[in-house]
């Protein structure tokens, strides 16, 4: 099936299917939620932020881990995938609002 969610890179960038490179705008005119209608987006590639320690999920994962029969999920140890989805973040130029946009299987994104 191809594209059950809107609002994908390749919506963006009027692609269809992941491939090679891909090149994103470096402005994107598109709905904000908060004006309520189009502006221009600047366009920037989402980055996950540092794990921290003490963060809720992290406590839970630890103190689940231990004790007898530790781990509780397996291991990821051989990686099938060699490319990740990347996720591009709209900032309004108007109000400065962000909204993700979740990204399709790049091996190369290109913004500008
Ligand atoms: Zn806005």
């Amino acid at each position: 099936m191809y594209q059950r969610r809107t609002g994908r890179i390749a919506n963006a960038i009027g692609r269809r299917w992941w491939g090679s490179a891909a090149k994103v705008p470096r402005a994107i005119r598109t709905s904000c939620p908060r004006c309520r209608r189009h502006t221009e987006h600047e366009v920037s590639l989402y980055k996950a932020g540092r794990r921290r320690a003490l963060a809720e999920g992290e406590r839970r994962h630890e103190w689940r881990k231990k004790g007898y029969g530790g781990q509780k999920y397996p291991r990821q140890r051989r990686f099938a995938k060699t490319t990740k989805k990347q996720t591009l973040k709209l900032k309004c130029k108007v109000c400065g609002y962000i909204i993700h946009r979740e990204g399709i299987r790049l091996s190369k994104l290109v913004i500008g």
